[in-house]
């Protein structure tokens, strides 16, 4: 019996939200992420696993890892450096 299994990177983007980038000082969208490794088996998609969270400057690439919780709610700790209006 043949088994086929793979593990395949998965990227899933959470949210986009616009402030002051911390990295190149620019008011420019960032990305809100989630990076994971997912399962496949008989080339069907079963779980995701290995979770991480990170935000990326769509001007500079610049990455900060988040916590599952900072990036469900983005807007929280988006607030301080959000731009008026
Ligand atoms: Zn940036």
């Amino acid at each position: 019996m043949f088994l086929f299994i793979g593990v395949f990177p998965r990227e899933r983007q959470l949210a986009t939200l616009r402030f002051i980038c911390e990295y190149c000082r620019m008011p420019a969208p960032q990305r809100v992420i989630e990076v994971g490794s997912r399962l496949w088996l008989f080339f069907i998609p079963t779980f995701t696993f290995s979770r991480r969270y990170v935000v990326v400057c769509s001007n500079c690439g610049g990455a900060t890892e988040l916590t599952a919780e900072q990036a469900r709610q983005p807007e929280g700790w988006a607030a301080a450096s959000r731009l008026p209006g």
